[in-house]
């Protein structure tokens, strides 16, 4: 599963309710982003959750595809945007609080640090790969990137 399938939407009933409507906990589910971030309910929710719920959809729903949002950058830029909280040197806990802060969404710490380890695993086989095809430039990226996100 990716990680993106483990990050869920904080005060879920609250906002449910609130919608006058159900949908998934899960933040990248469909219908969560057809109903919570894309739907015409905004109006409905508090102050405090509409302002998160529009950034949300202004950070990760802005690209033009016909699918959106079910095209997968959401999830594309959601990932970006764990990377590089990871590579201002925050950790898992600390990453939950700023998603949580910034968007009313939360992850399980061990879910976000599993994700992170994966990420530096997928870079080293990069590197490896680059390696082996002779590419310096791809290795050395790879690398840097592998770096920022161990430290
Ligand atoms: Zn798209």
């Amino acid at each position: 599963m990716a990680i993106t399938d483990k990050i869920y939407v904080k005060n879920h009933q609250q906002l449910a309710s609130q919608l006058e409507t159900s949908f998934p906990k899960g933040a990248f589910k469909g219908a969560t982003l057809d109903i919570l971030f894309q739907g015409e309910g905004l109006a409905k929710l508090d102050d405090a959750s509409r302002e998160r719920v529009l950034d949300f959809a202004e950070d990760f729903m802005d690209c033009e595809c016909q699918a959106a949002p079910h095209c997968g950058c959401p999830e594309r830029k959601f990932i970006t945007y764990l990377l590089e909280l990871r590579e201002q040197g925050l950790g898992p806990d600390a990453i939950v609080d700023v998603m949580t802060d910034d968007y009313m969404l939360y992850a399980y710490p061990g879910d976000v640090l599993s994700f992170l380890d994966n990420s530096i695993r997928t870079l080293e086989a990069v590197e490896t790969l680059a390696s082996v095809d002779g590419n310096r430039e791809i290795e050395r990226l790879a690398g840097e990137r592998r770096n920022h996100l161990a430290r």
